[in-house]
């Protein structure tokens, strides 16, 4: 069916050759243009798309309208070579896809009994029966590659001829009904459209500068390379710096990127706090597992997120011992310990009540290290403290404390996550300069 080197499917040359493929994604249902539904599908065909070596040039999403749809389908058309379509594959009278994809292919729908064969089974297998409306699912463009359900809508391939061939996929639009078919049905086809192709992404992961510092240190590094694509993501509590390198397989493609991805490095030194997936948690854990040596925390402004995002690392029991969420000041007193007159005198929100979180956290759970947090993140000033002011402070194994303060930019949400990195961070640099 498919011709591994030329792209060619069915006879017809999908992708002419030496052209780098492209692909568009079209999500389909009307809640995505209603605000009411966030497009994850898109996010998640796209990273395997780009993986595959094909770039994606669009996403687009539609109403449950046939006319709408076409013509979406028929603007792409001329512009990609593979179009992904995710969504509108149900029983109901606002599923559109499958007439939208025949008429844009100038085909009927025809009725496939093993299909709604399949369907009965899949329903028979969560013990129910068909409701008789099902089976329209069964009726797929003529000539279109059917592609058996995993629920209970079935997806299919179908190639355009008009202008030029364009391979059409459709796919169910719950997510993991579309993940499981695009694996079995759709990416072994797709890799045979983009030929021997790989791409990889490279990730360093800042934290402490921004974003434009960085970009000024990268930049000159990476140059205007052809077979390298720079792109720089500002998170909340860090900067992405991504190298994606294209070659003619994986391996060759990380291979290339490596001599690359060490010269930024480098570059940005001490602020680098993890490479591709090891981000600044599985960094901490696994320096704090080469010494043998433990954390714990006390948090007020964070409310647990240090402890929370070290406990997202599989196997973190080796570092992280525990930590407290301190958030009422009565409670910073009474159930941890600290002193009430300094609470007095300096507030919650303090340098002074702040070493004193990371000492005891430190102290009351007998790790090596104790790291402790106060803040204020908004939306309101809290005790005259403009919004974003905050300390974090980090007890070392001799019993010595050290604290930071500074003024954190963001919404509530972004000065909670930019603490936590603020005091994970503090940790993590010193385990890396020992
Ligand atoms: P089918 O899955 O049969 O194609 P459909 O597209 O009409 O039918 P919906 O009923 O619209 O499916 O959605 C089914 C589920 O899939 C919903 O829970 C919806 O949240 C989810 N979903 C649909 N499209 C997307 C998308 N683009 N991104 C994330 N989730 C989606
Ligand atoms: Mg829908």
């Amino acid at each position: 069916m498919s011709n591994e080197d030329t792209g060619v499917i069915d006879g017809l040359e999908i992708r002419p050759a030496g052209e780098i493929p492209r692909a568009a994604i079209v999500s389909v249902g009307s809640e995505l243009l209603l605000g009411d539904l966030t497009d994850t599908n898109a996010t998640w065909l796209s990273s395997q798309l780009r993986d595959m070596g094909v770039e994606v040039v669009h996403h687009l999403a539609v109403r449950d309208d046939t006319e709408e749809f076409v013509d979406a389908l028929r603007w792409l058309a001329a512009r990609v070579h593979v179009i992904v379509c995710g969504g509108g594959l149900g029983p109901t009278s606002d599923d559109r896809t499958r007439e939208s994809v025949a008429a844009a292919a100038g085909v009927s729908l025809e009725h496939h009994d093993d299909l709604e064969e399949a369907i009965l089974q899949r329903f028979a297998a969560m013990g129910r029966s068909m409701p008789p409306q099902n089976a329209r699912q069964a009726g797929i463009p003529k000539g279109a590659r059917p592609f058996p359900p995993v629920g209970t809508a079935p997806g299919f391939a179908i190639t355009m001829t008009d202008p030029e061939p364009v391979r059409v996929y459709a796919l169910p639009g719950v997510p993991w009904e579309l993940r499981e078919l695009f694996h079995r049905d759709v990416a072994p086809e797709v890799q045979a459209i983009a030929g021997a192709r790989a791409t990889v992404t490279r990730v360093v992961h800042v934290i402490g500068r921004g974003e434009s510092d960085v970009a000024q240190v990268v930049e000159p590094i990476v140059g205007d390379r052809d077979e390298v694509e720079l792109s720089f993501l500002a998170r909340s509590h860090e900067i992405q710096v991504r190298l994606t390198v294209s070659a003619d397989d994986p391996d060759k493609a990380r291979e290339a990127s490596q001599p690359l991805l060490e010269e930024v490095i480098d570059a940005l030194g001490g602020s680098v706090a993890g490479v591709d997936e090891e981000g600044l948690e599985d960094v901490v854990l696994r320096l704090l597992g080469d010494v043998d040596q433990t954390v714990a925390t006390a948090e007020s402004a964070t409310a647990g997120d240090i402890a929370a995002r070290l406990g997202t690392v599989p196997g973190a029991s080796h570092g992280l011992l525990g930590g407290m969420v301190v958030y009422d000041t009565d409670v910073k007193h009474e159930v941890l310990g600290v002193d009430r007159a300094l609470l007095d005198e300096h507030g919650p929100v303090s340098e002074a009540v702040t070493r004193e979180l990371a000492r005891l956290a430190r102290e009351r759970f007998g790790a090596d290290w104790g790291i402790g947090v106060t803040g204020c993140a908004g939306p309101e000033p809290q005790n005259g403290l403009p919004v974003g002011t905050t300390f974090w402070a980090l007890a070392h194994p001799d019993g010595h404390v050290e604290v930071h303060g500074r003024r954190l930019p963001g919404d509530r949400q972004q000065v909670i996550k930019r603490l936590g990195s603020a005091g994970l961070d503090l940790l993590r640099r010193r385990l890396q300069e020992r």
